[in-house]
């Protein structure tokens, strides 16, 4: 999952950064409107953390013309604006929710989450043969046994959990898993995905995850 933060204060931008990298997310971060608004015409999201009050275009003028667009992508205003009016007015915009500074990392965590679920119909469990990823626990089981996955390792699975039985482009692979400071090296995908087979490899060595010559790779059970 991939997430774009539009937050000029350095200190929150880089705490969040930090934080939700920490959780798998792939993020880029813009320090003002303009800058938000080009990587979102750029990139594709899955989630747009945006702050109410940016130099240049405002968060509120970011968002509109994002949905200007036709953009249905979930969007979370910051805001340490709290009146009610105020609230009203960012989600008329075009806004999924807000949460209000200072806030605390867990809860931001819990609405990107219910965000993620109500946009795509998110499941909380995603199962593939013996495997089963309960996303909101953060946890990977193989035959109901614990396996240790790194961060990356779990958003790369995570995705192609959610396309499961679809092709997963290799270009795809990258803008979803991993942030704008990619250096365009696509056979790291590889590495991650050779490390995620030994660790989820059936008992009767079959694997889940297909290589599609010169394409990408499918999550599919046979
Ligand atoms: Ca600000």
């Amino acid at each position: 999952m991939r997430i774009l933060v539009v937050e000029d204060e350095k200190g929150i931008a880089n705490f969040l950064r930090d934080g939700l990298k920490e959780e798998g997310f792939a993020v880029d971060v813009a320090d003002d409107g303009k800058k938000g608004l080009n990587l979102s015409n750029e990139n594709e999201y899955d989630i747009i953390l945006l702050d109410w009050m940016l130099p240049g275009i405002s968060g509120i003028e970011v968002c509109r013309l994002i949905r200007k667009n036709n953009v249905s992508v979930p969007i979370i205003f910051l805001t340490a604006k709290d009146t009610v009016q105020d609230t009203v007015f960012g989600l008329e915009t075009g806004a999924n929710d807000y949460i209000k500074k200072p806030f605390a990392f867990e809860e931001l965590l819990v609405r990107i989450r219910v965000q993620l679920r109500t946009h795509e119909g998110e499941q909380t469990t995603l199962t593939i043969g013996d495997i089963e990823m309960d996303i909101d626990k953060h946890v990977v089981r193989k035959n109901h046994e614990e396996v240790s996955l790194t961060q990356k390792e779990f958003a790369l699975l995570e995705f192609l959990l959610r396309n499961k039985n679809k092709v997963c482009t290799r270009t795809r692979i990258i803008e979803h898993v991993w942030d704008i400071h990619f250096d365009a090296d696509t056979s790291v995908i590889d590495v991650y995905i050779n490390a995620l087979r030994k660790k989820l490899r059936g008992d009767d060595g079959t694997n889940f995850i297909q290589t599609v010559r010169g394409v990408g790779y499918i999550a599919r059970k046979e």
